[in-house]
């Protein structure tokens, strides 16, 4: 299977854990649910911003929409190695979006046994075949 059709699933396994999170989160309250899906959309346009508008290979994004919309975003790569504060930012924005969660799933036993699920089988496949065909060497997971 080519690396990009993973690229999309581990995507969709991730859309799914975070779409899993929302739901539960407005089973507590519609104002979480609401609250933690536009934080998710706002950290993957951060993401998107200040990491993959430095990636070398957003032409060819194993993940596809992602190098597309840091294209539409900014027409021109940014060069140069990803700063620490880059770093920081897109790690922020990650972290709140998959661990910030946890704090209302583990009252969802079998919400939280998919999110789980969907991030690991994500994180995996991602590990095994799209990192493996990814050009861009200043990612820190590249092992180029
Ligand atoms: S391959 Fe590049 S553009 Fe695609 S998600 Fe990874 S960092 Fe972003």
């Amino acid at each position: 299977m080519p690396a990009r059709v993973h690229g999309v699933l581990s995507l969709i396994a991730f859309a799914g854990a975070v779409v899993i999170a929302a739901l539960a989160g407005w089973s507590e309250s519609p104002a979480l649910g609401i609250a933690y899906a536009a934080l998710a959309l706002v950290s993957l346009l951060v993401t998107i911003a200040v990491f993959c508008g430095k990636c070398a290979n957003r032409d060819h994004c194993g993940h596809v929409v992602p190098g597309q919309i840091a294209r539409l975003m900014r027409r021109e790569l940014r060069r140069g190695p990803y700063t620490s504060a880059e770093l920081a930012l897109t790690s922020i924005a990650l972290v709140l979006v998959f661990l910030l969660p946890l704090g209302w799933l583990w009252r969802f036993p079998l919400a939280l046994g998919g999110f789980c699920l969907l991030l690991l089988l994500g994180s995996i496949d991602i590990r095994a075949r799209v990192c493996a065909a990814c050009k861009n060497a200043a990612c820190p997971l590249s092992g180029k």
